[in-house]
């Protein structure tokens, strides 16, 4: 399973990478192009997926174990790295020792034990180096810090001995290998120059193998080295954005296709001649040797554009070759891809074909592409740019475009008879109904929580109040759903309700508010009635027995029995109306009432409540005590 995900990583690397020596297009235009973005997906968001795209790079790809295995792969090149002396190269601890003082301390002293291996390739017996690593293991945190351990090894192979084994090699093996063997370094020089890695000297000087022959620079060699490596190692993924967009341009493409075509027609040449050399110091380029001639011959076969100087990979061709090869071995299913003019783009759906058992064959017309626009590569300004606008072709084509949606949509309907899981054939379902800036959304999501990058959302604090709770300052991280206290999302919250203010509470004031009408007990904070009522005074000393209040001696209460008998005929209703303009008449009616239903005399509270809330504060500024009552 790991080994799949690995090879999954791999094969995206190696399709980045096709993708940055295919340069096809001629910049047409001097203005920068600006893809869309929307408040979802903002520049700086893409950029942070770069950011992403390398933290997974070097977890899941460019991690210490590589820097182990070449490690251990360094024994078998002991008779060509030595300082001098077989007691002095890399089959002796003593190598290590010197060079990496600090990391090897602890290797035992003497021989270097291999691992031994069945046929499967499966360690029955540990070797020197990984019983080693197994207590000191070499842990790379990010990408600078894998440069920094490949940068140690050039320090520890590049030296005056494996420097003069070259010249050598090609001095004994005849002149006659030695154009190659320069035709080899200016390749490599290309290379440099089209991916702007800046080098201040030639590779086959360096070497030795170019005008001063015989005259290596190690220390000039283990520059060039580090120069490539820190070109495109630290920031990766922003590197081959980079890349992309410097080389979408026809002069550039050209040249890396000429650099790279002199590496792999020479590097082979040159290898064989010194194989033999090589072999009789114990160093087998046997299999060395395969892999080259494969890379040669699929490189070769790759389409192109141009002839001659102008000769560079036809990118469109290339995706159309490797799609299908992609597919057919990761889900199954031979996708075809056609290029074609925006105008020429078939509106009949194309149909699924040649279904026998699981196996879906292939598919009839393939999915229509249309043609590239790499000059908006070329003229993007920024990396996150370059992936958008990429990102941007894809999903046109692959999603907006409705006869390749259509398409798509059978494909992931038939996920379940090709094995893709369902999880994955969820998402794609999901994905495709989705919009753009939807759908990158998501899927910058996806990487940032892949890649431990919290994506947070504020909410701010909010005070409670009486009968509302408020809440703390909190984040909600959108990738992976936690809560955090902080901004940088390192105080996590495990209980969500801890956030919670709870309501305060009403605070009643001291005192109650009293008027001739009765009495109302206010809320100091938010001015809500808590309590109300008509003033009582059962022990008849004037006062009222709640609030203290002085009632005031009425004249007409005595009277008042009477009227509640006087409102059951029809004809009082004129009455309320009238009473209004009355001065002295209004009162008494209403004090009738009140005794009688405290509640009722909530609604006339009411008003007064707010009235009071407003006159609260004021209340409260003067002494406490005295005033109200
Ligand atoms: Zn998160
Ligand atoms: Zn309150
Ligand atoms: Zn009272």
């Amino acid at each position: 399973m790991k080994k799949g995900t690995k090879l999954l990583s791999v094969l995206l690397a190696f399709v980045m990478v096709i993708s940055m020596f295919a340069a096809t297009f001629a910049a047409s235009a001097a203005d920068y192009y600006k893809p869309h973005y929307t408040e979802e997906v903002t520049e700086e968001d893409v950029s942070l997926m770069l950011g992403d795209v390398n933290t997974l790079l070097s977890r899941e790809l460019l991690t210490g174990d590589i820097i182990e295995e070449i490690y251990k792969f360094l024994p078998s090149l002991s008779a060509v790295v030595n300082n001098g002396s077989p007691s002095d190269s890399t089959r002796n601890a003593a190598y290590y020792k010197a060079a990496q003082p600090e990391r090897f301390a602890a290797l035992p002293d003497g021989e270097i034990v291999d691992d031994v291996t069945d046929e499967n390739g499966n360690v029955t017996t540990p070797g020197t180096f990984t019983t080693f690593f197994e207590t000191h293991p070499i842990v790379c945190s990010d990408l600078a810090a894998f440069q920094t351990e490949i940068n140690n090894i050039i320090d520890l192979v590049v030296i005056d001995n494996v420097m003069s084994t070259i010249v050598f090699a090609f001095v004994f093996f005849g002149q006659q290998n030695i154009p190659q063997g320069q035709a080899l370094g200016d390749g490599v020089d290309q290379i440099c120059e089209a991916l702007g890695v800046e080098q201040e000297a030639k590779l086959q000087d360096l070497l030795g193998i170019g005008a001063q022959l015989g005259s290596f620079d190690t220390a000039g060699t283990r520059v060039y080295l580090k120069n490539v490596v820190s070109g495109l190692l630290p920031d990766l993924s922003n590197n081959l954005m980079a890349i992309i967009r410097s080389i979408a341009d026809e002069e550039k493409g050209a040249k890396l296709y000429a650099g790279i075509t002199a590496v792999l027609e020479n590097l082979s040449s040159v290898l064989t001649a010194l194989s033999s050399s090589l072999a009789s110091l114990g160093v087998d380029l046997e299999s060395v040797l395969t892999t080259i001639d494969e890379l040669k011959n699929g490189f070769a076969a790759l389409p192109t554009l141009g002839e001659g100087d102008t000769k560079r990979l036809d990118l469109e061709g290339v995706i159309g070759q490797l799609v299908p090869l992609l597919t057919n071995s990761l889900v199954g299913i031979e996708l075809k891809i056609v290029f074609v003019d925006r105008e020429e783009h078939d509106p009949e759906p194309p149909t699924l074909t040649d279904l026998p058992g699981s196996d879906l064959g292939g598919l009839e017309n393939g999915i229509q592409f249309r043609h590239m626009q790499l000059d908006r590569i070329a003229n993007c300004e920024s990396t996150a740019d370059v992936m958008k606008t990429i990102y941007d072709y894809l999903y046109d084509n692959l999603i907006a475009d409705p006869t390749n949606n259509a398409l798509l949509t059978s494909v992931v309907g038939l996920a379940g008879l090709v094995g893709i899981p369902q999880a994955i054939a969820d998402f794609l379902d999901a994905a495709l109904d989705m919009d753009n800036s939807e759908l990158a959304n998501e899927l910058i999501l996806m990487l940032a929580n892949e890649a431990g990058r919290h994506v947070l959302t504020a909410y701010a604090a909010t005070a409670p109040t009486c009968t509302e709770s408020g809440n703390t300052a909190y984040y909600i991280c959108e990738a992976c759903g936690k809560w955090f206290a902080d901004a940088d999302a390192t105080q996590e919250i495990t209980d969500q309700n801890s956030v919670i203010v709870p309501a305060t509470g009403h605070t009643p004031a001291e005192h109650y508010y009293a008027d001739p009408d009765g009495h109302a007990l206010i809320c100091e904070t938010c001015g809500v009635t808590l309590e109300s009522g008509a003033h009582v005074d059962e022990d008849g000393d004037g006062l009222c027995d709640v609030c203290a209040f002085e009632i005031p001696a009425e004249p007409e209460e005595p009277t008042e029995p009477e009227q509640p008998t006087d409102p059951e005929q029809p004809t009082q209703p004129e009455e309320p109306t009238e009473p209004t303009t009355g001065a002295d008449d209004e009162t008494p009616v209403k004090d009738a009432d009140i005794p009688k239903t405290g509640s009722a005399a909530s609604i006339g509270f009411g008003a007064l409540s707010l009235a009071a809330a407003g006159a609260l504060v004021l209340l409260r500024a003067r002494s406490k005590k005295n005033d109200i009552i």
